[in-house]
């Protein structure tokens, strides 16, 4: 008998069907005598569905009214799942995460587990209740409802698996697993059986979005082995996990991340003097602007250009930055562009095995496309290219680093 917290996402609970078929599941691993959390996400479309209803009255809803309206999505969910299973005769209820009780800081909107009281939960489940607990919810030191951030629900189930030290959180979603690159671009793109949390955190900061970054930090963190499923399917999905054994067999590349969500801010002719990437970056991280790549060349003749990265959506506030402080640094000008992409390979493999470097740079160069901008990590090598050879330069290195499926039929395998 193991305990088991399972996380149901929105699609997984999109519907009365879906809500009974995730039910059924529900069933069979109680009655294979486990013990199980089950963690729900609103159905789908309803938490923008309820932002939306707030939206069309102001444009500034006040945060704690907004917490309390959004929480409602998952506690439809939680209902009717235990419903529906009293109906397949199993003892169940459903706890909103006051009752439960989740702890969290008072950030409307994108508040943090503090700690997570477990008597009320192993109480529970000791008289052999399937406990339901409504994700992406939490109070405050006050009794206010909080919200965990678009995406919560994986958190929710990461950290009551964490606090009840689950044998495994299993997140029910509605992909099969975590993949070597996304499959609407590479054919042959597979199922990674396991993968670890670092290269997990990796492959989701850039855009694989299976999980909730925070979620997977927080399975990191507490070692509480996270395992991606559908709930249309069966089959293993893939465990994200941490133990030397695993890193040792590693394959050097786990996979081919990509992100379009970048922007490029070239500051020409800048004096080439200490603390000019402080008096570019300084006002750029004071505006709250993440700052991805950073690249300056040599200095010629005391001048040097300064390049750095941004997401999309902050360009226009780093370009007003730029464009206020182009005079006081002593620069010619600054330059912007927002037609490139970053690829990166990602594996704890290339720790150690050298050359992998080498090789993707050889791979890119055969297919012509040049690259930008390059940034590593222990592991992990991205480059910034331009954005239409997007899809080349994965495909490319999706084959180059051996991880098209031999056979589509066996992908996985
Ligand atoms: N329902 C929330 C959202 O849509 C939380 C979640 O689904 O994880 O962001
Ligand atoms: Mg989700």
């Amino acid at each position: 008998m193991a305990l088991i917290v399972q996380k149901y996402g929105g699609t997984s609970v999109g519907s009365v069907e879906r809500i009974g078929a995730v039910a059924d599941r529900i069933l069979k691993c109680h009655q294979d005598g486990h013990q199980l959390i089950v963690v729900v996400s609103a159905m789908s479309g309803e938490t923008n569905r309820l932002i939306g209803l707030a939206r069309a009255l102001t444009s500034q809803p006040s945060p704690r009214e907004l917490d309390v309206l959004v929480s409602t999505g998952e506690q439809v969910s939680m209902a009717l799942l235990t419903m529906a299973l009293h109906s397949r005769g199993i003892d169940a209820l459903s706890l909103k995460g006051s009752q439960v009780a989740i702890t969290t800081d008072s950030v409307h909107s994108k508040a943090r587990i503090q700690s997570i009281d477990d008597r009320r939960l192993r109480a529970e489940l000791d008289q052999g209740k399937v406990v339901v607990v409504a994700g992406f919810q939490g109070v405050d030191q006050n009794g206010e409802t909080t919200t965990l951030g678009r995406g919560g629900s994986d958190t929710s189930a990461v950290a009551l698996a964490a606090a009840v030290n689950a044998q495994e959180c299993q997140i029910y979603t509605d992909v099969d697993g975590v993949y070597t690159t996304d499959p609407r671009v590479v054919d042959g793109a597979q199922r990674l059986d396991r993968i670890t949390f670092e290269e997990m955190l990796e492959m989701a900061s850039m855009g694989s979005k299976v999980l909730q970054l925070r979620s997977v930090e927080f399975a990191g963190k507490y070692q509480v082995p996270l395992r991606v499923l559908s709930s249309f399917k069966e089959g293993p999905g893939t465990l994200i996990k941490m133990d030397e054994d695993d890193v040792m067999e590693a394959p050097t590349i786990a996979g081919i991340a990509f992100n379009r969500d970048e922007a490029k801010l070239t500051v020409i002719g800048v004096p080439d003097t200490p603390g000019i990437a402080y008096q570019i970056l300084g006002p750029v991280g004071e505006a709250n602007i993440e700052v991805d790549v950073i690249l300056q060349n040599v200095g010629d003749e005391g001048k040097t250009d300064f390049t750095f990265t941004v997401s999309r959506n902050d360009l226009e506030k780093a370009e007003v930055i730029l464009e206020s402080r182009i005079a006081e640094l002593g620069a010619l000008e600054w330059r912007s562009d927002s037609k490139i992409a970053k690829v990166s390979v990602v594996g704890v493999g290339m720790r150690s095995h050298a050359g992998v470097a080498a090789n993707m740079f050889k791979a890119l160069a055969d297919v012509g496309v040049n690259i930008q901008m390059i940034s590593t990590s222990e592991i992990k090598i991205s480059v910034i290219i331009e954005e239409k050879f997007l899809e080349l330069a994965v495909r490319t290195l999706h084959s180059a680093f051996g991880l098209d499926a031999v056979e589509a039929g066996d992908a996985g395998d």
